[in-house]
């Protein structure tokens, strides 16, 4: 049985079809590839899918008319792009940041570009996020930069990887713009603690089995703790801290089922938002989409 895109309308069948958060489906074909790589279509609803493919459409605008002539400039160092990884570019210069990334049609060919623009002004979290995979042989330590921006509604957080160098001093520069000193305070120390945390609430969780809950150690799910500490008069009845804390920090993929209100209501308890003087950044992005020709 056939269906119909929400988007577009065309009949799909199952496999040319992407399922929403929601429960709606679009078509693979076309309008799936209008958003770029990184949004998960798995996790949003069509309301936030349509501002994404709003977004991606201003983007390419955007990207056309302000970065394209600077991707050239090596001389003007006002002029230049800042470009971290192979997907993001800031430039200082019309105060914009863009993620782009590119689809390709089969294996290298068929390339298409994909971008989303951001204000650097709109910039409220760039945090350190180190991921560790161990088997029985090996430790695999990544490093990723989680990127947050307020006033977006479809792809507003993504993350991206790079080596523990480059995100501190990826780190830095953003800092560096907003007048912030605190590099120390972004360190491994700090984003390893929750993980500590996590620690030692499993091990507190381990001590807490006369609470009536026989929790997997390790596979135990933050509700599952929070009624385990709960029970054991650790946390009181109704503080989600903890558990919306450690989602956070748990599963990375979970955070995208979130609205972009609720995400930032959790950064901020985790004080991970950082605020700093942004307003040279909004003149500077005012500026430019003041001369913008849409
Ligand atoms: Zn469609």
């Amino acid at each position: 049985m056939s269906k119909k895109c929400a988007i577009c309308g065309a009949d799909i069948n199952l496999f040319q079809t992407q399922k929403l958060g929601d429960g709606s489906q679009i078509c693979r074909k076309t309008c799936r590839k209008l958003g770029l790589p990184s949004f998960e279509y798995e996790h949003a609803d069509l309301a936030r899918v349509r501002a994404h493919h709003a977004e991606a459409a201003l983007g390419g605008k955007l990207w056309e008319q302000f970065f394209v002539p600077r991707m050239e400039e090596t001389y003007n160092e006002l002029r230049k792009l800042k470009r971290f990884g192979k997907s993001v570019y800031v430039s200082e210069e019309i105060g914009l940041a863009a993620l782009k990334e590119n689809r390709y049609k089969y294996l290298f060919w068929g390339k298409t570009e994909h971008v989303c623009v951001y204000r650097i002004a709109d910039l409220r979290m760039y945090d350190f996020e180190k991921v560790v995979t161990a088997t029985k042989k090996t430790t695999k330590v990544r490093y990723f930069i989680r990127f947050y921006f307020r006033n977006i509604d479809g792809l507003y957080t993504f993350r991206k990887q790079f080596s523990r160098k480059k995100c501190i001093s990826i780190i830095g520069y953003f800092d560096d713009l907003f007048g912030l000193e605190t590099v120390n305070t972004w360190d491994e120390k700090k984003s390893g603690n929750l993980i500590g945390d996590i620690k030692d609430i499993i091990a507190m969780a381990k001590a807490a089995k006369e609470a009536g809950i026989q929790p997997g150690c390790t596979n135990i799910t933050p509700e599952e703790l929070e009624r385990i500490m709960v029970k054991a008069g650790k946390i009181k009845e109704g503080d989600h801290t903890m558990r919306l804390a450690m989602e956070e920090r748990t599963s990375p993929i979970d955070r995208n089922k979130l609205t972009p209100d609720e995400f930032e209501r959790i950064m901020v308890k985790a004080g991970k938002i950082r605020e700093g003087d942004r307003r040279k950044w909004v003149d500077k992005a005012d500026a430019t989409f003041s001369k913008f020709r849409n």
